[in-house]
């Protein structure tokens, strides 16, 4: 069994891989997320950016600057989220769970931005859960 989480865009032309030797599973609630991705609610797996690799399809990979601290990178074909990167949280690539091609193993451990979650959308027992941010 290999430890790499493999992950692609809808299209297939952009694909990645992910070590998780070091990472954290978590749902975001706010409403940047939901336009963003256009869920509910959007989970992510926060990376090392030494465990995180493009494999293939890296010059297929647009950006657009959320804020003056977020970077969505996407696939510039299909349009797939493939990661974000947060000046607030230096090192970590977050990656949307829904770009990995096997994301059943990861489970959140926590909601963030719990002020703006959507009232019928539940929270698990076994996570914590945060009003806004992760507290530093
Ligand atoms: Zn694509
Ligand atoms: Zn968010």
């Amino acid at each position: 069994m290999s430890d790499t989480f493999s992950g692609s865009c809808a299209c297939g032309k952009v694909t990645f891989a992910l070590n998780p030797q070091k990472y954290s599973v978590l749902n975001c609630h706010c409403h940047t997320c939901r336009k963003l991705n256009g869920g509910a609610f959007s989970t992510y797996v926060a990376v090392a950016d030494e465990a995180f690799e493009i494999d293939r399809g890296g010059a297929e990979l647009a950006r657009y600057a959320v804020t003056e601290n977020v970077d969505k990178f996407f696939c510039r074909i299909c349009g797939t989220p493939m990661y974000n990167k947060n000046k607030k949280y230096q090192g970590l690539t977050i990656v949307p769970l829904g770009a990995l091609d096997h994301p059943e193993g990861l489970k959140p451990a926590a909601n963030i931005f719990c002020e703006s979650k959507l009232s019928w959308v539940p929270l698990q027992d076994d996570a914590t859960n945060h009003p806004q941010g992760l507290p530093s």
